[in-house]
């Protein structure tokens, strides 16, 4: 990992860096870019917006993870309830799913207990007409995501998996799953290379031999980067596997390349945008801020100047 995504990780566990950055008003910009804000009517209002007047998709995500106690877990369900609810009144389900972390809903506490949760999030899900995507969190947690998973899909079959190009078992797990609706992203967490590819190259090249599983598969790819090169690849080989462009779908994270969302979208691409809201920001803004240190500067900036 880049030896300055690991320190911007580090400082980020930091007490004192968490109480600055925390205590910043969520509206402030840089927090504003990545995250929709903290209540549920501003995700409806994002996602309304995305939809309405960029002809974009969404999935959204209540943020909130490791969740150690039932009653956190009982309020992550209960929220993404109340906003799956929400989508279905004002007529946003067809274009806007869910994106769960298991870790938010219980998965620390007990298996069980993740797989009620995400149940009922699902059965929700199913009643206002939409979906969800489970998403995959650290390497010590996959074979419990996806037991969880099959489960959920034997009554949902379209909920969508994740699965993670820089873990060395993903080609294996892309074998298994490629008749489904899966989620291909490059990894975000720190890995050992015991289990992980270290080298970013690597990781590029695993990416794209799962890729082409996923297209030669008869399921429905999202292909979840900002990479250029790996967009382009994959334009590429979708054209190889002769899929239409409804077959499978770009998936970018909300503030991020902005401009490719609506260039893609634009050529005809089914384009989904991963928007999180929700009180415990911060760690979600960490990790986007860690990926492209060029973002920090400009969030000390903005801090400093308005503090
Ligand atoms: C929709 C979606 C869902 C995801 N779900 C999961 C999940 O369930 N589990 C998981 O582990 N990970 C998930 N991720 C995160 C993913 O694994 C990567 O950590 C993240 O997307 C960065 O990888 P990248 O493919 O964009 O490539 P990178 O190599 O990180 O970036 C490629 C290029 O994209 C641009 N870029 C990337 N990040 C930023 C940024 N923050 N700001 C500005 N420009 C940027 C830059 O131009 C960069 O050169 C998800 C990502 C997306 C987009």
């Amino acid at each position: 990992m880049n030896p300055l995504r690991t320190l911007i990780l580090a400082a980020a566990g930091n007490d004192t860096v968490r109480r600055v950055v925390a205590t910043a008003p969520v509206s402030r910009d840089v927090v504003r870019r990545f995250v929709a804000g903290e209540k549920i009517s501003d995700a409806i209002d994002v996602t309304s917006d995305l939809v309405g007047r960029h002809g974009l998709r969404v999935t959204l995500d209540y943020l909130g993870e490791d969740t150690t106690d039932r009653a956190t877990a009982e309020r992550t369900v209960r929220a993404y309830l109340e906003l799956l609810d929400q989508l279905h009144d004002v007529g946003l389900a067809a274009d806007a799913e869910v994106s769960v972390k298991l870790s938010a809903v219980g998965l620390a506490v007990s298996e069980t207990l993740a797989l009620d949760n995400a149940s009922r999030i699902c059965a929700a899900a199913e009643q206002a007409a939409t979906t969800v995507t489970v998403d995959m969190e650290d390497h010590t947690s996959t074979d419990a995501t996806l037991r969880v998973l099959a489960e959920l899909r034997r009554h949902w079959p379209s909920v969508g998996a994740v699965l993670q190009a820089y873990l060395r078992r993903t080609l294996d797990d892309c074998r298994e799953l490629a008749d489904t609706r899966v989620r291909l992203c490059k990894g975000a967490y720190a890995e050992p290379a015991s289990v992980s590819y270290v080298d970013p190259h690597e990781v590029d090249l695993n990416y794209v031999r799962c890729a082409n599983v996923l297209l030669a598969g008869s399921g429905y790819p999202m292909f979840a980067t900002h990479d250029p090169r790996l967009i382009e690849i994959i334009g590429e080989r979708a054209r190889w596997h002769d899929k239409a462009v409804e077959d499978f779908e770009f998936q970018l994270l909300y503030g991020v390349r902005t401009g490719e969302q609506l260039h893609l979208a634009a050529e005809g691409h089914v384009v989904r945008v991963y928007v999180p809201f929700g009180e415990q920001w911060y760690g979600y803004l960490m990790r986007r801020l860690a990926e492209r240190p060029a973002n920090v500067s400009f969030f000390l900036r903005s801090l400093v100047s308005r503090s």
